[in-house]
């Protein structure tokens, strides 16, 4: 096969994985070399869904010894196979970093003959694009589970972001539809990133010579729909993964039904909306500082499809609300729906000089139509304190939205 056609079919290998986004590192070029890297993410690029398209994304072969039900590049299925060498990704992606059609590269790999194997091929592209071709831009690789840490710390060395993928959210799915992997052979690899991190961010404490060790930290993505667990599971095991693991990001991907087999669910389309509120329930875990079991208590397993999981929450906390936007902590100011952080602190900032008014609270940013609804103003209150008209008038708000995100995904997949 050409390598445009080999290329071709390994990008769209790649597609299904959605562990990659903003590089989350900075470095400079060196003299002599080509590429930066910057905080602000070099992925400038996003398709509707909030995924990241700048990257050369691509598979290093879709061969693998594996045979994981959900995969279209699993041993059983039967697809063209293709693989590209080291030197032909390390040429591929230069040609494309100077043509200034990429700005980093994101390297998978199916399993070829055996872990160590497969993750040595990746070391030697990630080692000729830093050393040989003085390669300064972002790498994003995978660490593959099952491989010697000894590769690993060598592989952290030149890449700016590691991924182990842990695809599905229980030991139990696991044996069902991945059954060569294991729950420990996956969490294995993650710690030892974890504390090499740690330890690492100690030596250069120490001494800023001491090169960086995946500097962007790292990632993983969970498959949504493929196997039975609840939203509340993988939330829980997201908020596990943030506090144990130190993971940088974790990432969703609705199961695409391309697959046939006797353990996969049969669904029309890819719970796309699940994926949708498992983003923006990560994003309250992170910088809104709630907590798995406040979004999701036992009481509801799953998310509300209707409702966006913080108006979720506050309508299960009525008596929480109102509360007077003069006086409450911006830990509670982040919990009203229609507030954001930034609004919180500008709401904080004003505060500094006097009580807020209703012209000033607008100027702060918020979502007045669903904050009103939780709060008062120097003691007056403006939204409708009746719970089913609350939901109603909050059901016909976000329904549009979503059904405006929902038409834009469905373009996508
Ligand atoms: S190991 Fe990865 S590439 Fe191989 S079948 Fe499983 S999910 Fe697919």
């Amino acid at each position: 096969m050409e390598l445009r056609d080999r290329l071709a079919l390994l990008a769209d290998a790649a597609k299904y994985d959605v562990s990659c986004s903003s590089s989350g590192s900075r470095r400079g070029r060196q003299a002599g070399g080509i590429g930066n890297a910057h905080y602000a993410g070099i992925c400038h690029s996003w398709a509707a869904d909030g995924r990241c398209i700048s990257l050369l994304k691509i598979l290093m072969t879709n061969s693998c010894i594996y045979d994981c039900e959900y995969c279209v590049n699993r041993r059983s299925h039967d697809t063209p196979r293709a693989m590209l060498s080291v030197e032909e990704i390390v040429h591929v992606t230069m040609a494309f970093y100077r043509r200034n059609y990429i700005e980093g590269l994101f390297l998978s790999s199916g399993i070829i003959r055996s872990p160590d194997y497969t993750s040595e091929l990746l070391l030697r592209t990630a080692r000729l694009l830093r050393e040989r071709e003085k390669f300064g831009g972002y790498i994003h690789m995978k660490a593959i589970p099952g491989t010697d840490p000894k590769i690993l710390e060598e592989l952290g060395r030149y890449v700016d972001r590691m991924s182990v993928n842990m695809e599905l959210p229980s030991e139990s799915s696991l044996k069902l539809l991945a059954p060569q992997k294991s729950r420990s052979a996956i969490l294995s690899p993650m710690k030892f990133i974890r504390d090499r991190l740690q330890e690492n961010r100690e030596e250069r404490r120490r001494s800023r010579k001491v090169p960086a060790f995946v500097p962007a930290g790292q990632t993983t993505q969970l498959i949504v729909g493929a196997s039975g667990e609840s939203d509340r599971q993988i939330l829980h095991l997201t908020e596990a993964l943030y506090q144990r693991a130190s993971l940088k990001r974790v990432y969703y991907s609705a199961y695409v039904p391309v697959m046939q087999g006797k353990h996969l669910p049969v669904i029309a389309r890819p719970p796309l909306l699940r994926e949708n509120r498992l983003y923006q329930a990560d994003w309250l875990l992170r910088f809104y500082q709630f907590t798995a079991d406040e979004l999701l208590p036992p009481s509801s397993p799953d998310f509300d499809p209707e409702l966006d999981p913080k108006a979720c929450w506050a309508m299960r906390h009525r008596e929480l609300f109102p509360v007077e936007v003069n006086r409450a902590p911006y830990e509670m100011l982040l919990r009203i729906p229609g507030i954001g952080r930034r609004s919180a602190w500008r709401i904080l900032n004003f505060r500094r000089y006097g009580d807020l008014s209703m012209d000033s609270l607008q100027r702060t940013g918020l979502v007045w139509k669903r904050a009103r609804h939780f709060l008062t103003v120097r003691g007056r209150y403006y939204g409708s304190g009746d719970t089913l008209s609350l939901r109603t008038e909050l059901v016909s708000e976000k329904a549009g939205q979503a059904l405006r995100e929902m038409s834009l995904f469905e373009g996508q997949v």
